[in-house]
């Protein structure tokens, strides 16, 4: 990957454009939808990602930000051509800006749901403190959970053998 440090100015800050520009040029991000192109997908030059070749064939194809009319092959997002109707699960009634020929599009929504970080409980400013580990106890730690492993063993009740008294009664 480039490294955005190499793409610094005389006054420190980084130029993003270029550094954008030299991703593309690179083939490290799909010129067509930005999205970033990993490993084997990856050829050292202008290129797209794999969603945007398969739009380029004339099957269906899917892609997770843009939609292709199939009459003229131009490719747009949805949001950007306010066509907010699209991002509703189903199927919706798509246009094309370039032609104007109108098709439907099947839209598959999905979730990914990201949980906030633990809630820290000491923050009175004070400097978190490395807690010393456990290991400088001095009894050992490992043998003492074998003892308490053989202590649980030791307490379950014991079972009657099969083929005990009761069954010999009468
Ligand atoms: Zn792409
Ligand atoms: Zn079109």
């Amino acid at each position: 990957m480039l490294s955005f440090e190499d793409f610094e100015k005389a006054d420190g800050k980084v130029d993003w454009q270029a550094y954008r520009a030299a991703q593309v040029a690179q083939g490290y991000v799909c010129y067509k939808c930005g999205t970033l192109i990993w490993g084997r997908d990856r050829i050292p030059a202008k290129s797209r990602c794999r969603e945007c070749r398969a739009l380029n064939k004339p099957e269906k194809g899917r892609h997770s930000s843009l939609v292709r009319c199939p009459n003229c092959m131009y490719l747009f997002c949805p949001s950007e051509a306010d066509q907010y109707d699209l991002y509703d699960d189903g199927d919706n009634e798509a246009w094309c800006e370039r032609c104007e020929h109108r098709f439907t599009v099947t839209t598959h929504v999905s979730y990914t749901f990201v949980s906030p970080a633990l809630i820290e409980e000491d923050v009175d400013g004070e400097e978190e403190e490395e807690e010393p580990e456990e290991a400088g106890e001095e009894e050992g730690s490992g043998d003492r959970a074998g003892a308490e492993l053989v202590g649980v063993d030791s307490q379950q009740p014991k079972e009657a053998p099969p083929g005990s008294s009761s069954v010999r009664e009468g």
